[in-house]
């Protein structure tokens, strides 16, 4: 995770983008999304699982599938680290005309180019 934090405050020499703080929610807005829901939802069912009755039987059953969500949103992550890294080297190969990064629905998610 140390080689990811140099890679983050290192000064992007190719990137036109005015607000840094949109640039990460717009590349790792998602996954971080998806890593706090994953474990919001399992200390819920960590909690219901400690009431007793049917519900902590759910709770329980459901309670590893739940623990799959912040383990995808963090290789999810992990992926868009990897992304933000090659488009900083240059070697991305992304639609975006501008640079090389990638288009999603239409608007480039490192330099916001529509
Ligand atoms: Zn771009």
């Amino acid at each position: 995770m140390q080689q990811a934090g140099i890679l983050l405050t290192m000064c992007p020499p190719q990137s036109l983008e005015r607000s840094p703080r949109m640039f990460f929610i717009r590349n790792l807005g998602m996954p971080f999304i998806l890593i706090i829901a994953g474990v919001v939802t399992m200390m819920g069912l960590a909690i219901l699982s400690q009431q007793g009755g049917a519900a902590a039987g759910w709770a329980r059953a459901l309670f590893p599938l739940m623990g799959l969500l912040p383990a995808l949103g963090a290789a999810w992550a992990v992926h868009r680290l990897v992304q933000i890294g090659q488009w900083r080297r240059g070697t991305l190969n992304g639609d975006c005309p501008r640079c090389t990064g990638v288009l999603a629905g239409g608007r480039c998610r490192m330099c916001g180019q529509r």
